[in-house]
């Protein structure tokens, strides 16, 4: 995989091809001084625990489409961490939950349409006394399972971050 798949061929502020980046992170125009970070990313993951399951969605679109993910999304402009995964989980599943407790955050990548954007991803555990009733967008996840944490093989979850959360959570519950 290409290393520096965000670096721009001209300078989107005066179109010089003068352009360089830093790791892939801060681009510097030598022409106009054009500066951009290509920050990390604030991504957000919620482990839903009810009884002894969880809650896994399973991904609709590449990257990864067909393998079991977590709940949750990008954090937009001006949202919370805690509102970003509420709105998340209204949107991909109906559910309404707004109770949250952090957990884990680890450093991701997440390669879309030949950019790579670095994450770094926030888990947070909610849990439930009852299973709600959930109703998935197929325009967002291609569907969800409530797993036994004793039955799961986390290598079907997409991304390694992800995985890491749920390994530690799988050993806190024990
Ligand atoms: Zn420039």
């Amino acid at each position: 995989m290409p290393t520096n798949l965000s670096s721009f061929k001209f300078c989107p502020n005066c179109k010089s091809e003068n352009i360089s980046s830093q790791n892939g992170h801060k681009h510097l125009c030598a022409e106009c001084q054009f500066e951009y970070f290509h920050n990390t990313a604030a991504a957000v993951a919620a482990i839903i625990c009810c009884d002894d399951e969880i809650l896994l969605t399973v991904r609709a679109k590449d990257p990864e489409k067909g393998q079991l993910d977590l709940p949750g999304g990008f954090v937009d402009h001006n949202e919370s961490l805690e509102q970003a995964l509420s709105r998340e989980l209204k949107e991909e599943l109906a559910a309404d939950i707004v109770n949250w407790q952090y957990f884990y955050s680890g450093a991701n990548t997440y390669h879309y349409k030949d950019l790579l954007y670095h994450t770094c991803d926030v888990v947070f555990v909610s849990y439930l006394t009852e299973k709600p009733k959930l109703n998935a967008d197929v325009a967002e996840i291609a569907g969800y399972q409530w797993i036994k944490i004793s039955e799961f093989d986390t290598s079907r979850i997409a991304f390694a971050s992800l995985r890491k959360a749920i390994d530690q959570f799988i050993k806190s519950q024990a």
